[in-house]
């Protein structure tokens, strides 16, 4: 088999599968399997196939026919323009958590500007990607990232590796901000805000996939929001340093206006601003403590 033949049959085998995009899935799952850029695969069409890229091939095509998602077929996804390893113990990172890396570096610059150089930490880390954005973008700022869960930690660690950012970016286990050593200047997270009756509306794609921890958020979505609110205030704010602190969460469609009297509820006092997404959904809650 020639690889204009393998591009128009993967091509074909996914269409039927209803899947989207099937020429643009099958030009990058071909191009993985045999390490070729997309215009290397136009440039080459009569390029033949070894038995043992084919069975690599029909080996990807069935995880892929059977549900599984893109990012973890291959094995990596891209986040803020930057490659990350992804495998089934991560959540994969979305396009508008991107918004959340913005404002993070936006308050951390200014923060520096000020003199200091500033400590952040990605609560629910997973793969790591919002913390290893931030640590790229601001390569003098102190970055920790917690995580629940141990093998979220270890593709994180495989990330942080990959992009040569150990020293800068410290893993922690541990329930939310329990783990964090001292205090922090801004606390980003995106945790799990998906309500329970709509969690049942997902695709399968995503919820026989993708850690189901990373996403359900309990009945209202806000269980993990609350308990890291809970947890910020019964130290006394200790968990953010003495100038000023920010917290920055990312939200579903819909829970600007809960989530905005839920921060109230725990510090009266706080400045709350909302940020909405290219699509102009409120995506980013900003909190000035
Ligand atoms: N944006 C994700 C989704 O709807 C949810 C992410 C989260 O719960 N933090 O698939």
């Amino acid at each position: 088999m020639i690889l204009s033949e393998a591009l128009q049959s993967v091509t074909q085998t996914l269409r039927r599968a209803k899947i989207a995009d099937a020429s643009v899935e099958a030009e990058v799952l071909l191009g993985h399997v045999l390490g070729m850029s997309k215009t290397g695969l136009y440039t080459e069409p009569e390029r033949s196939l070894t038995s043992a890229e084919r069975e690599r091939l029909r080996r990807l095509v069935w995880r892929r026919l059977d549900g599984e998602p893109a990012a973890y077929v291959l094995g990596h996804c891209e986040f803020y323009g930057i490659d990350f390893y992804v495998e089934s113990h991560a959540f994969i990172p979305r396009p508008e958590t991107e918004l959340l890396v913005e404002e993070a570096v936006k308050l951390a610059q200014r923060i520096s500007r000020q003199g200091e150089q500033s400590t952040i930490a990605d609560i629910g880390t997973g793969c790591g990607a919002i913390a290893i954005s931030l640590a790229l973008a601001l390569p003098q700022a102190k970055i920790y990232a917690t995580d629940i869960s141990p093998s979220a930690l270890k593709v994180a660690g495989v990330n942080c590796r990959r992009h040569g950012v150990n020293g800068q970016v410290e893993l922690l286990q541990g329930n939310l901000l329990e783990p964090l050593p001292q205090a922090v200047d801004v606390i980003v997270a995106n945790l799990p805000y998906v309500k329970d009756c709509e969690f049942v509306d997902l695709s399968p794609e995503i919820t026989e996939y993708e850690p189901t921890i990373a996403l359900a958020g309990g009945r209202d979505g806000l269980d993990k929001i609350r308990e890291m609110l809970e947890q910020m205030r019964g130290k006394g704010g200790v968990h953010l340093g003495e100038g000023p602190a920010y917290l920055l969460l990312e939200i579903g469609q819909g829970q600007g206006e809960m989530v905005t009297s839920l921060v109230n509820d725990y510090f009266p006092q706080a400045s709350i601003e909302l940020i909405s997404d290219l699509g102009g959904i409120e995506r980013v809650v900003k909190v000035g403590l």
